[in-house]
């Protein structure tokens, strides 16, 4: 049977569905992944080099000026076809997880609902010190802003490279990916981990296992179904077929 087919037919009578999202994802907003050149200002700078607990603490100005950049071009980005397509299929599956790696919050904005965010989000900012909320009307002026109730520096509630993921959220997607009958992978590199090894629990448990990526990754030898292609075309195909 051609992969497409394979995947609409397995979704028609599924009951529980996890979802992991990646960058890729967000790409057709016009929201740039990772892995693609950055452009204008800073594209002499390497995304792993400003998305680190280091490069704050050597250069907090330049990584709260690269997050001031990232927030104003995703506050310019609407969801696209495959964000609508998978708030779509929450409606038709009983039980369905959208696991996020993505801080954009456009899954939210096209209406999905249970949305796990396992890296943040970058309209929310944070005491870099005590890891409160601070609300923008209550922040101390400043590149970056400070924390008005101690001083230190505002961050974005972001996880980065090499930070710990927020309590709770990582497991709850455990349990997603080990109880769902079919785990979705899409535009995802499936090499951040611990985010990356959500579909080998899923698949442990006897999940079928589908990724929807452009190009290979680790992932790809591994999946049941691999659809190659764009998030935005192929979710909408997978997600209107069973209607
Ligand atoms: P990544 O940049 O490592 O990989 C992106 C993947 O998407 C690649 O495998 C690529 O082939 C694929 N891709 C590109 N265009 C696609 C499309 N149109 N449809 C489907 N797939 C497509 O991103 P990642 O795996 O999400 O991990 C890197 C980290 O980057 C994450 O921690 C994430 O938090 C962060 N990030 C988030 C955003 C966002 O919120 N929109 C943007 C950039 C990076």
């Amino acid at each position: 049977m051609n992969p497409t087919r394979e995947a609409v037919s397995a979704l028609r009578n599924a009951r529980s569905v996890a979802v992991l999202t990646g960058s890729g994802v967000s790409a057709e907003s016009g929201v740039p992944t990772f892995r693609d050149a950055q452009t204008g200002l800073w594209e002499n700078y390497d995304p792993m080099d400003l998305a680190t607990p280091e490069a704050f603490a050597r250069n907090p100005e330049l990584v709260w000026e690269w997050y001031e950049w990232r927030r104003k071009l995703i506050g310019e980005a609407k969801p696209n076809p495959a964000h609508e397509a998978l708030s779509e299929l929450e409606k038709r599956v009983p039980d369905f997880t959208l696991i996020t790696q993505n801080v954009d919050g456009l899954h939210r904005e096209a209406g999905s609902e249970n949305v796990l965010e396992l890296h943040g989000n970058i309209h929310r900012t944070v005491c870099s010190k005590e890891r409160t909320t601070i609300e923008p009307e209550n922040f101390i002026e400043g590149t970056p802003p400070k924390c008005p109730n101690c001083g230190a520096f505002l961050r974005p509630d972001v996880v980065w490279f090499g930070e710990t993921l927020p309590v709770g959220v990582m497991e709850a997607a455990s349990e997603a990916a080990r109880n769902c009958e079919i785990f979705i992978s899409a535009g995802t590199s499936s090499v951040v981990y611990p985010a990356a090894s959500l579909p080998y629990e899923a698949m442990e448990s006897g999940s079928l296992v589908i990724e929807i990526n452009p190009d290979d990754t680790p992932l790809t030898a591994v999946a049941d179904i691999v659809l190659r292609g764009s998030a935005g075309e192929i979710l909408p195909a997978l997600s209107s077929s069973g209607e």
